[in-house]
């Protein structure tokens, strides 16, 4: 038996771990950091909350016997990625990140790249009145002392309670989101701008889209340095990675 732990909170970890629960002589275990309060459970088996750091971590994959990490985790979830890398070298477990390509600037996109929220909430000063904010509930504080914009900002549960909001309106909701709800979102908030994180995959595509139709800038926060180690870019790839294994 091939016992995996899938480090997850992506829609991929999700697809993941329900292939490989049909797969006879894999077992996974799929672990999520807790931070949605209802989040869409997976197939399988279901671990909540941190691990307690590297040192954490590498007790867990020790106790639970694990034979391979699968780090298919968001790719701005970068803190967990690099546990997950040390922790797999100090048990001496292969592993894999699974990570989905980035979206790549097309000829009719404005993209002003940005290597970090900071910087995305510098850019913004003198040249955005009405900001479309889609990068979660977690870093919206980082643009609340921006005079004279006003955001909308998406997330799936509102903001935690201590949080200091930039001036504008919360919309809680969960993608996918269709290419006709992001042109509306646009048009009717009169968005000029939009930030985003460079998440890759189809799911928050459409509003890279519908910026591009209505020449609408983005901001576009580049991805943070991923550990080094063997990648693949989708589910199936991973599926055969872990066969492999068998
Ligand atoms: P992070 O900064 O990389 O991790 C912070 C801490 O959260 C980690 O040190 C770990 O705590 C815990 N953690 C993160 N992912 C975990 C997992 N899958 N299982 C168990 N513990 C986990 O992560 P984050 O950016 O806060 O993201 C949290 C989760 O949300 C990730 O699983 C990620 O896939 C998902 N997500 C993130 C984003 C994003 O933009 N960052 C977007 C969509 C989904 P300990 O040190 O105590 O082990």
């Amino acid at each position: 038996m091939l016992r995996v732990l899938i480090l997850g909170g992506t829609g991929d970890a999700a697809k993941l771990a329900a292939v490989v629960e049909s797969i006879p002589g894999i077992e996974a275990i799929i672990s999520l950091a807790g931070r949605t309060r209802e989040p869409s459970t997976p197939a399988g088996e279901v671990r909540v909350g941190g691990f307690g750091g590297v040192e954490g971590l590498t007790n867990y994959l020790r106790q639970m016997k694990i034979d391979v990490l699968v780090d298919a985790t968001h790719p701005f979830a970068n803190q967990i990625s690099w546990h997950g890398a040390n922790a797999a070298t100090t048990v001496g477990i292969p592993r894999l990140m699974l990570v989905r390509p980035a979206w790549e600037k097309l000829e009719d996109d404005t993209w002003l790249e940005v290597g970090n929220i900071t910087d995305a909430a510098a850019i913004l000063e003198n040249q955005a009145k009405r900001v479309f904010l889609t990068i979660g509930r977690q870093e919206i504080a980082s643009f609340a002392d921006l005079e004279g914009i006003w955001f909308l900002m998406r997330m799936i549960d509102p903001p935690i309670s201590d949080t200091i909001i930039p001036d504008g309106l919360v919309l809680c909701d969960r993608g996918p989101f269709s290419l006709e709800n992001e042109r509306e979102i646009l048009t009717k908030h009169q968005i000029d701008t939009i930030v985003s994180k460079n998440s890759g995959g189809n799911a928050t595509y459409a509003k890279i889209i519908a910026a591009r139709e209505l020449g609408i800038k983005v901001v576009m926060v580049n991805r943070p340095l991923i550990p080094p180690g063997e990648q693949v870019a989708d589910v199936e790839s991973a599926v055969t990675w872990l066969i492999e294994r068998l």
